[in-house]
């Protein structure tokens, strides 16, 4: 399961501040165990990490997601749904999805007001359009999160690795916000108007598109005689022959989520702009997904709390900490 790890496992965060007040408040505090997810866009929290999370709504966590942008410069990936008086609407619409998606995972949500960047194309990129989240400072692009932060008091945070996931500019300055956010709520000097210190203890990126998951995939739909999407996939690439392999973050938390794939997939199509009912995403039977690769996955980033890996629970080494 281990792939190569470019950073320690577990770095933890600047010790006294765990050690002063903060975290004597995290842990004492009353109150049921709170997740957040940060994400870009709408959609993203029906790709990554949904099951996950309503595993851990109907267990009692609190659950937030954090939207950084509107999704305004997204195509339309459905066609379906590729309509002029759609498109015109797209904002507002990609609002009535997440509305919906929200519902159907039971977590709570909240857009925090930047633009999209969009997905720049062509060689050399274009610059980013002006105003939008990639191209604003980051303690500009990490204030309504760390605010967040503070009201929410998350004990676990989950993110994109340094990549983004997948390098969207967008995607990739949620990575660094997310950090920010992570080492500077618990700091009183640090954004100082945006509400009360409070230390999260762990900090997640999430590793949902690797290979050993479409190798299950491909390998049980293809011993059920079903053809396989997966094969170009996981398959080496000619071009990538000699080049070092791509960066890649272990695997140290396995969360058990299979039961809840069916409502990860009604949340997906709940975007029904950006999601084709007919795609890639619902092409391996739910049952067979079940049988092969039954977690969600992520790489403990930070961690203040003592935790040992694997771990199949994002609370691991904070349940016995927090009274709830
Ligand atoms: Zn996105």
């Amino acid at each position: 399961m281990s792939a190569v790890s470019p950073e320690p496992d577990v770095m933890p965060a600047d010790r006294p501040v765990v050690n002063g007040t903060e975290l004597t408040t995290a842990c004492g505090a009353d109150g049921p165990l709170r997740l957040m997810a940060v994400h870009a866009h709408p959609d993203d929290e029906s790709s990554k990490g949904a099951a996950t999370m309503a595993k851990y709504v109907r267990e009692g966590v609190e659950v937030l997601v954090c939207t950084l942008t509107g999704g305004e410069r997204g195509d339309i990936l459905n066609k379906a749904m590729d309509r002029p008086e759609v498109l015109a609407n797209l904002p507002q619409i990609r609002r009535e999805e997440m509305a919906k998606a929200r519902e159907i995972l039971g977590v709570q949500q909240r857009f925090l007001g930047f633009v999209d960047s969009g997905l720049p194309e062509g060689d050399p990129l274009p610059p980013l359009p002006e105003g939008c989240f990639a191209a604003q400072p980051l303690e500009v692009a990490a204030r309504p999160l760390v605010q967040a932060v503070r009201e929410f008091r998350p004990h676990v945070i989950l993110t994109y690795d340094d990549n983004g996931g997948y390098p969207h500019p967008d995607h990739i300055m949620t990575h660094r916000v997310s950090v920010e956010a992570f080492e500077a709520a618990a700091d009183p000097d640090r954004y100082q108007d945006c509400g009360e210190p409070w230390q999260p203890l762990k900090l997640y990126y999430f590793v949902t598109f690797h290979r050993a998951r479409f190798t299950a995939l491909h390998e049980i739909m293809v011993a059920h005689g079903l053809e396989s999407p997966y094969a170009e996939r996981i398959a080496d690439k000619p071009e990538d022959a000699g080049k070092p392999p791509r960066k890649t973050f272990e695997i140290t938390t396995l969360v058990p989520c299979g039961e809840h794939f069916a409502l990860r997939d009604q949340a997906l199509l709940a975007h029904a702009t950006q999601v084709d009912p007919n795609g890639g995403w619902f092409t391996c039977p739910i049952n067979l997904q079940q049988e092969a690769w039954p977690t969600e996955d992520y790489h403990l980033a930070r961690s203040v709390v003592d935790t040992d890996t694997p771990e199949d629970d994002l609370f691991a080494g904070i349940r016995e900490k927090v009274r709830c």
